[in-house]
């Protein structure tokens, strides 16, 4: 049985591009032309999953999902709202109000056929064999991993300095590193100290044309480089991107920390091909891969990046200070507030991201401290990850002072900070070798 899904669109040609490209996709599908028809043919039709304009006649799309979720019958709907971006607090009021996601006017056909995939194959029911499909005694079930559009490892995953206690261990010591693998492609996050093991396991194979996204030349995030293998060897090409430092140039950056005084070996010793390349407006495409970034509030020029595989989405944000110097519970802030308002750039670059890797450096007991240090304090970013609303949040950029027991009561009270904020976002914490399925 094909899952029937509902378009509430007044705009004809819009209407059918979604259409055709769900039904192709193998959805059965009806159109509703305004608010009023749409509420009709969710009784008379009833879909599974909505498709919900925001600007509608007769009754607006904000209404209409009012009516639904208020309705018993109805409240489950699956709903994907769809509007102009700058309709930022009707998005804001849908997400309350439970839509599932948010899809971006001018719509792309292929981002809505992934949402509502991606709908239905979270939301669907298990189906529990029926004594006729049971398998016969010699058929063994062999579930497999599924990435298939890649994986993203954490090599490091520490922030500041490396650490190597035994009381660090479960974490891991290693500084900022993240490698994406298409299958095809390779692109490395940040230049930490765990680029020098990902360094070694690139030279077992794969390609040779290496992408190397740098979020800012700090030394947690550039101090693997000269220890990184691929740099050496001839027929290697490595591309470096990072965003426009106004001191200096990224190529003299590099070249400095293999200054003779600080190291054995020279920028000449490197015989892999080097292109330094400063960000652009655009994003940079890779592949089946598109690599965008945003400045995040931190000394010195800083970038978090996001890469967008075949609709999924990874967002790659180390170091970020957000809501610098708030010392309150996060509860009383909304986006109506300046001091978060500030920071609607960010927040709409990170909304509805699939999974967020985002810094909580300082506890709340530790912030008053460090104000201005580039890092965020936990329940800040506890309301960061609410506000765009992720599915998943993988908290990085661990304190070198933190070890594997605190860091533990620290996840415990992440959980707690979230489920007090109304969040239902799922939150781990990042360990150096963590695998994410693309
Ligand atoms: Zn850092
Ligand atoms: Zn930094």
């Amino acid at each position: 049985m094909p899952h029937r899904v509902l378009i509430a669109e007044d705009r004809q040609t819009t209407a059918l591009i979604m259409s055709g490209a769900l039904q192709e996709a193998g959805f059965e599908v009806k159109v509703a032309r305004d608010g009023e028809e749409c509420l009709a043919l969710v009784r008379a039709f009833g879909p599974e999953l909505l498709v919900l304009d925001l600007m509608m006649p007769k009754v607006p799309g904000l209404d209409v999902l009012k009516k639904l979720k208020a309705d018993p019958q109805t409240s489950h709907l699956g709903v994907i709202v769809c509007s102009a971006k700058d309709f930022k607090t009707e998005i804001e009021q849908a997400r309350e109000l439970g839509a599932f996601a948010f899809l971006a006017k001018p719509v792309v056909p292929g981002e809505l056929v992934g949402l509502a995939e991606r709908f239905f194959s979270t939301r669907a029911p298990a189906q529990a064999p029926t004594p006729g499909t049971l398998p016969g005694a010699g058929e063994v079930f062999l579930p497999q991993v599924q990435a298939e559009n890649g994986t993203a490892r954490l090599w490091g995953t520490r922030g500041s300095i490396p650490v190597s206690e035994a009381a660090f261990v479960r974490h891991g010591g290693n500084t900022s590193c993240m490698e994406v693998d298409t299958g095809t492609e390779r692109l490395i996050f940040d230049a930490g100290s765990g680029i020098r093991s990902l360094g070694l396991s690139l030279l077992q194979g794969g390609p040779r044309h290496l992408h190397l996204f740098i979020t800012h030349t700090h030394w947690d995030h550039i101090q693997g480089f000269p220890f990184f293998a691929p740099a050496y060897i001839p027929g290697y090409r490595i591309t470096l991107y990072a965003p426009v430092n106004t001191d200096k140039d990224l190529e003299s950056i590099f070249r400095g920390q293999l200054d003779r005084a600080y190291f054995p070996v020279q920028m000449e010793d490197m015989r892999a091909q080097l292109e330094f390349k400063n960000l652009g407006d655009e994003p940079v495409t890779i592949g089946a891969c598109r690599v965008s970034w945003e400045y995040t509030v931190h000394p010195s020029p800083t970038v978090g990046y996001q890469v967008e595989i075949n609709g999924r989405r990874l967002a790659y944000v180390p170091d970020n200070e957000f809501l610098k110097g708030y010392l309150g519970p996060p509860d009383a802030l909304s986006m109506a507030e300046e001091r978060v308002a500030m920071h609607a750039g960010l927040i709409e670059f990170l909304t509805g991201v699939d999974v967020l890797i985002h810094e909580a450096q300082y506890t709340n007991e530790e912030y008053p401290e460090k104000i201005g240090w580039g890092h965020t304090s936990l329940a800040n970013a506890c309301l960061l990850v609410k506000l765009c609303a992720v599915e998943k949040w993988i908290v990085t950029h661990h304190d070198p002072t933190h070890d594997d027991t605190f860091l533990g009561r620290k996840l415990t009270l992440t959980r707690q900070l979230l489920a007090r904020l109304g969040c239902a976002t799922q939150v781990e914490h990042a360990y150096d070798g963590m695998v994410e399925c693309l």
